[in-house]
């Protein structure tokens, strides 16, 4: 089984080498193409405006100067002739749940898989703050990683869909099981915007990704992961809301 890796926060992130060996569980035909640098927060971006540089690391590992999607068709078009039986994305240090999944270029790589008919898994490990140090970041990911992706393997999934995969912000002893669990919505105050001046004194701002604000429905992907289980979710492109087709179709009937 050929595997495609990738990961939005760089070559060099520490979930990369966490999920080559949770693959290597299953296979030893890895491959890796992934962005040079961070590029959480991409969401499906395709890079038009500019040139890709493609630069090789070592025997079967790559990175792109581009988003995570650009790493993903360059994988498949420059670094393996043809398409993988799989393509993992992660694991992405931290939390890809809800409507966060728009912007997640960890969920956007495992897309662009999809899209081009690849069973595509995004996996992502809760953190309780990005930025700081905790014992084991990657430990649910690391322990829980092959049981979550082992039945994914021959699950029979449509065209367009994909699953993402969320590991709790728990020692890998601590993690309760393994939830299939719908995706759930945040409320709409959107994170933090910092506001300061630069060196020459002109005004920024940066976003941050703290003070979302949610609603544990029931039977989420934030409700399981709140509750100490890995959520798995099975994610489709067609984003028609099919409720409102008919109405909007009468509406603009001659
Ligand atoms: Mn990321």
């Amino acid at each position: 089984m050929k595997i495609l890796l990738t990961n939005d926060d760089g070559i060099h992130a520490p979930g990369i080498a966490v999920l080559e060996a949770i693959a290597r569980e299953f296979s030893d035909d890895i491959w890796i193409c992934a962005p040079d640098e961070e590029q959480s927060g991409m969401g499906h971006a395709l890079t038009l405006t500019r040139p890709v540089r493609l630069r090789k690391h070592g025997e079967r590992r790559f990175s792109v100067t581009g988003t995570p999607t650009d790493a993903v068709t360059m994988g498949m078009r420059k670094v393996i002739d043809g398409k993988p039986d799989l393509i993992l994305s992660g694991v992405n240090r931290g939390a890809n749940l809800g409507d966060d999944v728009t912007y997640s270029g960890t969920v956007s790589a495992a897309i662009e898989g999809a899209l081009a008919g690849v069973r595509s898994i995004a996996l992502s490990q809760v953190t309780t703050r990005e930025g700081e140090a905790e014992a084991d970041t990657f430990a649910a990911a690391r322990a829980w990683g092959t049981r979550v992706i082992a039945p994914l393997l021959d699950t029979p999934l449509p065209r367009r869909t994909l699953v993402n995969v969320n590991f709790p912000a728990l020692p890998a002893d601590a993690v309760r099981g393994i939830r299939a669990v719908r995706q759930g919505f945040h409320d709409y105050a959107r994170g933090t915007v910092v506001e300061g001046r630069d060196p020459r004194g002109f005004r920024y701002f940066w976003f941050g990704l703290t003070d979302i604000e949610h609603t544990l429905d029931h039977g989420t992907d934030l409700e399981a992961v709140s509750e100490g289980f890995v959520s798995v979710t099975p994610l489709q492109l067609d984003l028609t809301h099919h409720a409102s087709l008919g109405n909007l179709a009468e509406r603009y009937a001659p």
